[in-house]
């Protein structure tokens, strides 16, 4: 199929698919795939690294131990991944690689994708590939995007793909406003089922992008914009296959009979949970969630800002209203440029020359935007009861008015479409479709974020800020800072939009990525995510100790996977098998991933 025949299919919906838009954003995901697919120039080429392999076995002995996976599965449930590679979009996207490659598209990619449908058969592709000792890579909807969507870091694994068959909500409880689900339960699902039930006292917190799965992305510690904010600190319970094939259940699910698995995260012991996330130390089958109650009113609310240096003391500003709950949720405080590139146009209609877009053009666009000119936009929401929203508002208004020039914005003189009302639906938790439009700001749009966290402090803001924009200016990158004010720290999230058929743009947003990791982390700043081919050099970073961290998780990975088989090298990780042959990614290693073999080949 032709990405010209790609763009013709209708986008899948819910429940047609577990993966699929809710009806009510049909026609906005209909625009938004118009758009992705508008600026599409990059061809679906003919495969070019066939059959893939992974590194570790001989060729005749992988084809056979896929034939004994297909036998244990069912024919139908393992695919080859010896297709074209298809890109897709955001809803439609594909389960074997990174949609939005930083590398050469054959380089994260899986030789293979099994559709399991229970904790048990799981276990069972666990135990098949210790006896095979091939490396596995666990997704949930794979819709992970900028951080390496569904590729596997190892190039060959065998991509268990959990969203397919596994996307059941086990349990809703209205009275403990918690859930439980499997991995393939999307934010948006969530939120249809809640209303399907009348459950409209639970909310569910949902991330920028509602078609990510709830497990993935609390595994991977994403965000929401609800004041239950931080999904990793929301969950409660796991249920786990340990990279030997053991079953474990965390906190109070270990206690047969219990009826408190997601009311209460920690149960007796160690607290073992933390080990699951961002690791590669085991796969989730099932999570416990928590949900917000409805909070009987809400009241979205948007300042601009006009000067770059007014970064400063804004964020004075915002450290005690935030700490104190004033400001209820996650804050935005997002740089024009970005607002400006989530109309969804592309670049070239604001400017044709080379380099970073000058800051006059952005201010001209801005100037005709609804909101009018600024530099930064807050957007924030307040909760409660009307008197109770009016008391923390003012507060908030007194504070941010301070500021030489800030606006407050009206709602109603912004259009319908303006992103604006996709932050208030968000807020509320009614997922939504409308962030990925800034994507079309280059042709074949792709993007890979730098996030570094730091205090919620001035100087600290104005150090990130000026680092991005001068790494930015020297590699000719368009600069799209937006600060996410947590409770007492704030990450930066720096999306680099490139086109990802261009090389030599390519290679610039890794230059500019790894300098920026490595500046960033001079100064004492870390990243909080990365993509996947970041993460041997975030991991670098957290080096106190002489690397005490990175030993003790070797130390675990070896003790809990022995022969290496679950998803080498993620978050850094690298198994025994694997260690010592040039697997890392540096800036040294260039855009490979691969090194040479793994023990045994
Ligand atoms: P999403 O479901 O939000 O699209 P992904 O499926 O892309 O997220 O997963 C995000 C990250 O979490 C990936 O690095 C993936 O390997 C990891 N992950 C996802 N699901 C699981 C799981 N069930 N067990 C362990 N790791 C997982």
């Amino acid at each position: 199929m032709s990405f010209a025949e790609e763009a013709t299919t209708d986008v899948p919906t819910l429940p047609e698919t577990h993966s699929g838009i809710p009806v009510y954003l049909l026609d906005k995901a209909r625009n938004a795939k118009a758009g992705v697919f508008d600026g599409r120039t990059k061809p679906i080429r003919d495969r070019q690294r066939l059959p893939v392999v992974p590194q570790g076995i001989e060729r005749d002995d992988f084809l056979a131990a896929l034939e004994d996976l297909k036998a244990k599965m069912g024919h139908e449930f393992v695919e080859i991944n010896d297709k074209a590679l298809k890109d897709g979009w955001y809803m439609e996207h594909p389960n074997t690689h990174d949609m939005m490659t930083i590398l050469d598209e054959e380089e994260l990619v899986a030789s293979a994708v099994v559709y399991p449908s229970t904790t048990e058969e799981v276990q069972q592709i666990v135990l098949w590939a210790n006896k095979h000792r091939i490396p596995i890579f666990p997704i949930s909807m794979g819709r992970n995007l900028g951080y390496g969507g569904a590729a596997p870091r190892v190039r060959g694994s065998v991509t268990l793909d959990l969203g397919k068959r596994m996307n059941k909500i086990l349990d809703i409880n209205p009275e403990d406003y918690t859930c439980l689900v499997e991995p393939g339960v999307s934010f948006y699902a969530l939120h249809e089922v809640l209303k399907e039930k009348g459950y409209d006292h639970m909310w569910v917190d949902t991330p920028d992008l509602g078609g990510g799965s709830i497990l993935g992305n609390t595994l991977d510690r994403g965000v929401g914009y609800t004041p239950y904010g931080d999904h990793w600190a929301c969950h409660s319970g796991l249920e786990v296959v340990l990279p030997t094939g053991e079953i474990i259940r965390t906190g109070m699910g270990a206690l047969p009979g219990n009826n408190t698995w997601q009311a209460f995260p920690y149960g007796f012991g160690p607290y073992s949970d933390g080990l699951f996330s961002q690791s590669n130390f085991g796969i989730v089958t099932k999570m416990g969630m928590t949900l917000m109650p409805n909070p009987g009113g809400y009241e979205s609310f948007m300042y601009t800002f006009q000067k770059e240096e007014d970064l400063g003391p804004l964020m004075e500003i915002i450290r005690p209203l935030r700490i104190g709950m004033i400001l209820e949720n996650v804050a935005q405080v997002r740089h024009v440029a970005q607002g400006i590139a989530a109309q969804g146009l592309p670049r070239s209609k604001f400017y044709q020359g080379s380099g970073s877009i000058p800051d006059e053009v952005l201010h001209t666009a801005a100037a005709e935007s609804p909101a009018g000119d600024h530099t930064w936009a807050y957007y924030g929401m307040s909760y409660g009861p009307s008197h109770i929203r009016a008391y923390k508002l003012a507060i908030v208004d007194a504070e941010f008015l301070k500021i030489p020039g800030a606006k407050k914005v009206d709602p109603s003189t912004l259009p319908a479409d303006d992103y604006y009302f996709s932050r208030d639906r968000i807020a509320a938790g009614i997922p939504d479709i409308h962030e990925l439009r800034w994507v079309n700001w280059t042709p074949n749009g792709a993007h890979i974020a730098f996030s570094p966290v730091s205090p919620i402090r001035s100087a600290d803001a104005m150090k990130l800020f000026g680092l991005g924009k001068k790494l930015h200016q020297q590699y000719g990158i368009d600069f799209f800072p937006a600060f996410i004010v947590g409770l007492r720290e704030m990450h930066l999230i720096v999306e680099i939009v490139f086109d990802r058929d261009d090389t030599e743009r390519k290679q610039a947003a890794m230059d500019c990525l790894r300098d920026m990791i490595d500046q960033a982390a001079a100064l004492g700043y870390g990243e909080y995510r990365t993509h996947l081919v970041l993460m041997d050099q975030v991991a670098s970073t957290y080096s106190w100790g002489d690397g005490a961290l990175m030993k003790f998780n070797e130390r675990l990975k070896d003790a809990l996977d022995p022969n290496g088989i679950l998803a080498p090298g993620k978050s850094g990780i690298w198994p025994k098998r694997y260690r010592g042959r040039g697997w890392e990614m540096t800036r040294e290693s260039g855009l490979v991933s691969e090194g040479k073999g793994a023990d045994g080949l």
